[in-house]
């Protein structure tokens, strides 16, 4: 038996655990994210047995926050953050607002102090950066432009945050004259951090990245990607105090311009994964059962301002900028929790003791349970704006008498598939995930439908029913395999041609009831041949 090693039995435990109640709850047909919770409660010190390091859990949950923001940023362009600015800036600023207030309004009730209550209020103002692009990224929305006004807002959540974890120590030492003095330096510093990073860090990066992709060594590429990621972070928090997920959100930012930002996004991928798992155990841990007996009614208080105080001024404030219906909804469901920031200024309020470690523990179990409602909350706007979007579908460009095929996905192969089906005259009807995507058919030409067909409704509405033909012109498999297997339920009859990358992929989608896969590499594999024969 090795020494002593609590950071490898914090990992260890941490994923083994989140993939057997993950497991488990994907059998049950809820988020996997609830069972990452539920590990988290069976290593925390509330419930008997095995105890996991809690300091070390959050450090672990730190990186997944870090890598995740660094992907994020990696699909963001400054002009992104610009283009949603008018929006997301007054937006989050009076939703924190409605949210601090109600917060000091509930503190008041319990009989806190002032500032206890500020610090409460700003607690659940804020939302968690993983929790909401989890969600975002789980509905394929973070690159359309409800998604960017969700990215966007949490920015400005970030930065206020960023200013509050100054302010609160200046408000514990009661230095009324200091306050001007920690605001200004906080602004200049992170202003000192983004002039850096759009002068400096804009030149050297994307150069540093290109330098490394032409020595051809992928190790070294994939190395190098991390480097950048987290020695940003590290780097943006250390000197210049703000945060590290706003720091490595700079970081895929200025990456973002590069042509291998698509390539820098995937390499991350595995460990952005694993380490947001963790991130979410670590939530877990923190969750006492306790607050559920003894205060239950202002723990239902603080819920009820997390899902419906914040979300109900959010939507207001979306819809007062002339935004749809579904817009809101998507941004109120994306803001309906608390997370990671919450949880470092209970920690802050109570280790300065300008916080009750009442409001420290309603803090957390609001957190964890409103991180856990959080999945049913989407579910319920997805039924809303399903139902909103059947209301309002364009009625059929011309009356259907004949049988229509459905294309999913009008990228670099879908939109090549589509041209050729309208211009052979078949009634086509493409679902897509973005709304903006450059040559889709008008509808006139075709049917479209907005959203992600590895939703079954999605399917439905596309009358797969009674489709002649089903092309699946994704990129990735996984997904495909779902929207094969769904489609298969829907319709037995259906021809079924998915796209594929390797003999794997063509067995796996084939098992899933695609009738014929399309393996890119082989045809062009196949064309190569071709033309060295028309050489020879
Ligand atoms: P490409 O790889 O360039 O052929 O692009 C694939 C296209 O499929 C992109 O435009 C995506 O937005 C779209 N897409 C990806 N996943 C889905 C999905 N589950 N449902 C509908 N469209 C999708």
């Amino acid at each position: 038996m090795p020494h002593h090693t609590p950071l490898i039995a914090t990992i260890v435990a941490g994923l083994v655990l989140a993939f057997i109640f993950a497991a488990i709850a994907v059998r049950l047909r809820v988020s996997p994210l609830i069972g990452y919770l539920a590990a988290g409660v069976v290593v925390g010190p509330f419930t008997p047995g095995y105890v996991a390091d809690q300091s070390l859990a959050n450090e672990l949950a730190e990186m997944g926050v870090i890598l995740l923001m660094f992907g994020v940023g990696l699909h963001f362009s400054v002009r992104d953050l610009l283009s949603v600015r008018k929006i997301a800036i007054p937006g989050a600023l009076v939703q924190i607002g409605v949210a601090t207030l109600l917060g000091m309004g509930l503190a008041f009730m319990l009989g806190w102090s002032l500032v206890a209550g500020i610090v409460f209020g700003l607690a659940l103002s804020v939302a968690s950066t993983v929790v909401l692009l989890r969600a975002l990224q789980e509905r394929k929305i973070l690159d359309t432009e409800r998604g960017k006004i969700a990215v966007g807002w949490l920015i400005v959540e970030d930065l206020v945050m960023v200013l509050a974890l100054v302010l609160i120590p200046a408000m514990a030492a009661g230095q009324g004259g200091n306050f001007g003095w920690a605001i200004g330096i906080t602004v200049l510093k992170v202003a000192a951090f983004f002039a850096f990073m759009l002068i400096v860090g804009r030149r050297v990066i994307p150069w540093a990245l290109h330098e490394i992709a032409h020595t051809g060594s992928r190790e070294l590429f994939r190395l190098a990607v991390l480097a950048i990621a987290l020695g940003v972070a590290f780097g943006a928090a250390k000197l210049f105090g703000v945060s590290f997920a706003l720091g490595a959100f700079f970081a895929g930012m200025i990456l973002a311009e590069s042509p291998f930002s698509q390539r820098a996004a995937q390499e991350t991928l595995p460990l952005r994964d694993a380490f947001a798992v963790l991130f979410f155990v670590s939530v877990g841990m923190l969750f006492n059962p306790n607050i559920l007996f003894s205060h239950p009614v202002a723990l239902a208080a603080t819920v009820a301002i997390i899902i419906l105080g914040k979300s109900i001024a959010a939507y207001f404030i979306v819809r007062a900028f002339g935004r749809s219906h579904s817009t809101g909804l998507v941004i109120s469901a994306s803001l309906a929790q608390i997370g990671e920031f919450s949880f470092i200024l209970a920690t802050l309020g109570a280790s300065l003791a300008l916080l009750p470690p009442d409001g420290r523990n309603l803090i957390l179990a609001g957190a964890i349970i409103t991180i856990m409602l959080n999945p049913f909350i989407f579910a319920l706007i997805d039924r809303f704006t399903v139902m909103e979007a059947k209301d309002s579908a364009p009625l059929p460009a011309a009356p259907r008498d004949k049988r229509h095929i459905v294309l999913v996905g009008y990228g670099r192969v879908g939109n090549l598939v589509g041209k050729g089906l309208l211009a052979a005259g078949e009634a086509v009807t493409v679902i897509e995930t973005e709304n903006d995507i450059e040559g889709l058919p008008s509808i006139d030409e075709a049917q479209i439908v907005i959203g992600n067909a590895a939703d079954p409704h999605v399917l439905v509405w596309a009358e797969l029913d009674r489709a002649k033909m089903l092309f699946v012109a994704i990129p990735d498999t996984f997904e495909a395999g779902q929207i094969v297997e769904q489609a298969r339920a829907i319709n037995a009859e259906l021809p079924i041609v998915a796209r594929a990358h390797s003999d794997e992929e063509v067995a796996y989608l084939t098992a899933r009831g695609a009738t014929r896969t399309i393996m890119g590499e082989r045809e062009i594999a196949q064309r190569m041949i071709a033309d060295a024969k028309a050489v020879a």
